[in-house]
C-alpha cells in the first residue's frame, strides 16, 4: 500500500490512543514518530522533515492551534491533519483557516483515518498523473502542462511554482514564503520576482485580466483555488 517510507510525526497525549495509533500506523507501513505533548512536536520538527503531522489539540502544555500556528509562521508547510475529539463547526473552521489539510474528529473509524491520511498525502506527494483546474490539466509525470487540450510552455521553475500551489490550494502565501519554499536560498530573486512569476502563470493557464486561480491576498500574497 505504501510506496517509500512516509514519515508522521504523531502529537497525542491520550496514552493509549497514542500507543494503538502508532501501532496501526506502522502496520499500515508508515514510519511514525510520536509526540505526546506540544513542546515534543515542535523539537522533532526542528529535527526532522515530515510528509504529515497528525495533531491533537487538547494537549497538556501547548494547544494544537498554537502548535499550527508556529509551523506555519516558521514557512514549514507539512501537511496536517487535526484529529480531535473538538467538534464544533467554528473549531473545524479555525483548523482549517489556520492551515491545516483536514479535521477528523474523535471517536473515529481507522479506515476513515486510513483514508483520509492517503487522501491528503496524494495530493501532497504528487502521485496524482494528471491534475486539472478550470481548463488546464497538469501532467506530472511528463511535466507537461495543458490548457484547452493545447500544451502550455513553462519553465521547469514556473512549472514547479505551478505544482507548489496546486498541492497548497486555498492557501493564503506571502510572497516571501512563496520566496522560501521555491527558490534556492541565496537566489537573487525577491519579492518582486514572485511577482513576475504570478504574471506569467497568469497569462498561461489563468486569465491575466480577470485571474480565477492565482488570487491576489491583500497586503501578504497570493493564495491559488482551483
Ligand atoms: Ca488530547
Amino acid at each position: 500500500m505504501v510506496e517509500k517510507d512516509i514519515q508522521i510525526l504523531l502529537v497525542e497525549d491520550e496514552p493509549s490512543l497514542l500507543a494503538g495509533l502508532l501501532l496501526n500506523l506502522q502496520l499500515e507501513g508508515y514510519k511514525v514518530t510520536a509526540a505526546p505533548n506540544g513542546q515534543l512536536a515542535l523539537s522533532q520538527l526542528k529535527k526532522q522533515k515530515f510528509d504529515l503531522i497528525i495533531l491533537d489539540l487538547m494537549l497538556p502544555d501547548l494547544n494544537g492551534m498554537e502548535i499550527l500556528t508556529k509551523i506555519r509562521e516558521k514557512g514549514n508547510f507539512t501537511p496536517v491533519l487535526i484529529l480531535s475529539a473538538m467538534d464544533e463547526v467554528e473549531t473545524k473552521v479555525e483548523g482549517l483557516t489556520l492551515g491545516a489539510d483536514d479535521y477528523m474528529t474523535k471517536p473515529f473509524e481507522l479506515k476513515e483515518l486510513y483514508a483520509r491520511v492517503h487522501a491528503i498525502l496524494r495530493r501532497h506527494n504528487g502521485d496524482i498523473r494528471v491534475i486539472s483546474f478550470g481548463d488546464v490539466k497538469v501532467f506530472t509525470e511528463e511535466r507537461r502542462v495543458e490548457k484547452n487540450g493545447k500544451t502550455v510552455h513553462l519553465t521547469p521553475l514556473e512549472y514547479d511554482l505551478l505544482v507548489f500551489f496546486i498541492k497548497n490550494p486555498n492557501r493564503a502565501f506571502s510572497r516571501e514564503a512563496i520566496l522560501d519554499n521555491n527558490w534556492p536560498p541565496g537566489s537573487d530573486a525577491t519579492v518582486r520576482t514572485v511577482d513576475n512569476f504570478i504574471v506569467t502563470l497568469r497569462k498561461k493557464v489563468d486569465d491575466h485580466r480577470r485571474p480565477r486561480h492565482f488570487i491576489t491576498v491583500r497586503g501578504l500574497g497570493y493564495r491559488f483555488t482551483s
